[in-house]
C-alpha cells in the first residue's frame, strides 16, 4: 500500500511536538515538516501530497491558503483559538482541530479525508474510462477501416495508463509459434513485426488459457525464468496479456508491459483492458480476415499468369504483354527483341529418364533463365519444350549477347535428374523489332520460329537471326 504523503507547516512548539508524536506510530502516513514558506512551495510542487496541516498561530495558516490550492488543508487552531477560528472560516475550511489537540480526533479528520479522497478518485478514473470506451464506439461506427480502430485502442490505453509498450498482437488460425504485430502506438516501427512466441511466455500461457495474464515482477516470476536476463536488461516490471477470443478462438492479444520504477496493474486497470479486449475481436478479426483475401487474391492473380509446372509465364500473359510491349516500341521507337528456345532431342530425356525426370529438366531449365533475366523481361513457356523470351528496349546485338549466355549456361549445367555425363542444349531464334517483315505484335513471334526451324536444321545447340 502506497503511504499518505503529509505536509506540515507550523512554527508553534507545542503543536510541533503533538504532531512530531502522532505521525512517529502512523505507518500509512509519511509527514514532512517545513520550517518557511518557500520550503512548503517546493514541497507541494514536487511531490503528490494528500493533504496540509497548518497552524493558525504564527500566520502559517494565512500563508498556506495561497499556496494549496488542490490540496485539503488540516488547520490546528492553536493559543488564540477565536482568531484561529475566524481565519479557519475565512478560508473555508472544512477540517480543523483546536487546542488541546487529540490524537484520535486527527485520526478521525485524516481518516475521512483520504476515503474522500479515494472515493472521488475512484470516480475520476472511472468516468476516464467510461469517456474511452464511448469514445470508441463512436469511431467503430463511424470507420469501415478495422485497423484504425485498433490505433486507437493502443492509443487509448498508452494514454489512459502508465505502460511503456501496448500492443494488439494478431495469430493467424492454426499458428502457435509466430504472432504478428498489428497496432502499436509508441513503436510504429514494430508494426507488422513477427513475433517469436518462444520470447514471451507469458503470451503463450495466455493463448492457453484463455484468460488475461498479469506479471508483478518479470526479474522474479517463475514463468518468466526462462527470460528473466532479458527482462533484466530491458528493466521490465509488470505485464499484463488480455487475450483477444473470437468464438471459442484466440485469435491475438492486447499487450502491456511496464518498466523499472512503475507499480503493478490494478484490478481496475485489468477491467479497463478486458473492456477493450472485448470491443478489439470484431475488428481483429475484420482486418485479418480482410488481409487474408487480399493475399488469396494476389495469390490467384500470379497462378492465373504462370505456368504451373515451370513458374515461368504461360502463354496467355505472354501474348498479353507482347501486345502491349509492341505497341509501346512501335510509338516510341525503342527495339524490342524476342528469343525462342527449343530443347534439343527432348524425348530421347523422356526416353531414357522417364517422363518425371523430364519434368524436372523442363523446370531446371526454366529456373536457370529465369534468375538471369532482367525484371521487365518477360519468359514465358510457350508449349512443351518450347520457351519464349520478350527482351525489352533491347537491339539485336544485346539479344545474341543474351542468347550466347544462357546458351552456355544452360548447356554446362548439371541437372539433377539425370546422371552426371548427360547434359541439354537448346535451339534459339531470334527476332527483333523494328524489322520490316514485322507489321503485328504476332509476326516477331513466327520470325522467331522460323529461326529456331533454321537453327534446328543445322543441327541444334546454336543461335540464329531471322
Ligand atoms: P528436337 O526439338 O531437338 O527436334 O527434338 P525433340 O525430341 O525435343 O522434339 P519433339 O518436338 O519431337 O519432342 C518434344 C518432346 O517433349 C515430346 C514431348 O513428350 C516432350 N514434352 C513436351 N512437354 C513435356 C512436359 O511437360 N514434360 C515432359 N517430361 N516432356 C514433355
Ligand atoms: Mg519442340
Ligand atoms: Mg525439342
Amino acid at each position: 500500500m502506497h503511504k499518505c504523503k503529509i505536509a506540515v507547516y507550523d512554527r508553534d512548539t507545542e503543536t510541533l511536538k503533538f504532531l512530531k508524536d502522532f505521525f512517529k506510530d502512523r505507518k500509512e502516513y509519511s509527514a514532512s515538516f517545513f520550517r518557511d514558506v518557500s520550503g512548503l512551495q517546493e514541497g507541494l510542487s514536487s511531490n503528490s501530497r494528500c493533504a496540509v496541516i497548518a497552524g493558525t498561530n504564527n500566520g502559517c495558516l494565512g500563508e498556506t491558503a495561497p499556496l494549496a490550492a488542490g490540496f485539503p488543508v488540516v488547520a490546528m487552531v492553536e493559543k488564540d483559538l477565536t482568531r484561529g477560528l475566524s481565519q479557519v472560516m475565512r478560508h473555508n475550511l472544512e477540517f480543523y482541530l483546536m487546542a488541546p489537540f487529540h490524537k484520535d480526533d486527527l485520526d478521525y479528520k485524516l481518516k475521512v479525508l483520504r476515503n474522500r479522497q479515494n472515493f472521488s478518485e475512484g470516480i475520476c478514473s472511472k468516468v476516464k474510462d467510461l469517456e474511452a470506451i464511448v469514445e470508441l464506439a463512436y469511431l467503430m461506427s463511424s470507420t469501415l477501416d478495422p485497423r484504425e480502430v485498433l490505433d486507437f485502442m493502443v492509443k487509448r490505453i498508452s494514454s489512459t495508463l502508465e505502460v511503456n509498450r501496448c500492443f494488439i498482437i494478431g495469430l493467424t488460425h492454426g499458428e502457435k509459434r509466430y504472432a504478428q504485430v498489428v497496432s502499436t502506438f509508441e513503436a510504429p516501427e514494430l508494426k507488422e513485426f513477427r513475433l517469436d512466441l518462444k520470447k514471451y511466455p507469458e503470451i503463450r500461457r495466455a493463448h492457453r488459457i484463455g484468460r488475461p495474464v498479469i506479471v508483478k515482477d518479470a526479474r522474479k516470476d517463475p514463468l518468466m525464468k526462462p527470460v528473466s536476463g532479458l527482462m533484466k536488461a530491458l528493466d521490465i516490471k509488470a505485464i499484463m496479456v488480455v487475450p483477444i477470443v473470437y468464438r471459442d478462438e484466440v485469435i491475438g492479444s492486447l499487450f502491456l508491459r511496464t518498466t523499472r520504477n512503475s507499480r503493478p496493474f490494478t484490478e481496475r486497470e485489468k477491467k479497463f483492458c478486458q473492456e477493450i479486449a472485448r470491443a478489439a475481436v470484431n475488428p481483429l478479426y475484420n482486418a485479418f480476415l480482410f488481409e487474408k483475401l487480399v493475399k488469396e487474391k494476389t495469390r490467384l492473380e500470379r497462378l492465373s499468369i504462370t505456368d504451373y509446372l515451370t513458374g515461368a509465364y504461360n502463354i496467355r500473359y505472354l501474348y498479353h504483354r507482347l501486345e502491349d510491349e509492341f505497341q509501346r516500341a512501335r510509338r516510341y521507337g525503342s527495339p524490342l527483341s524476342c528469343i525462342m528456345f527449343d530443347l534439343d532431342h527432348f524425348k530421347k530425356i523422356n526416353d531414357s529418364y522417364g517422363h518425371k525426370a523430364g519434368d524436372m529438366v523442363l523446370r531446371e531449365f526454366a529456373h536457370i533463365v529465369k534468375r538471369q533475366v532482367r525484371k521487365t523481361d518477360v519468359f514465358a513457356r510457350y508449349g512443351g519444350e518450347e520457351f519464349v523470351l520478350l527482351l525489352t528496349h533491347t537491339p539485336v546485338n544485346g539479344a545474341l549477347t543474351e542468347a550466347d549466355r544462357l546458351r552456355d549456361l544452360i548447356r554446362t549445367h548439371r541437372y539433377r535428374a539425370l546422371d552426371e555425363k548427360s547434359g541439354v542444349t537448346v535451339s534459339m531464334g531470334i527476332s527483333t523489332y523494328p524489322d520490316a517483315r514485322v507489321a503485328e505484335a504476332d509476326g516477331l513471334i513466327t520470325l522467331a520460329d522460323d529461326a529456331l526451324f533454321k537453327a534446328k536444321n543445322r543441327g541444334r545447340d546454336q543461335i540464329i537471326l531471322a
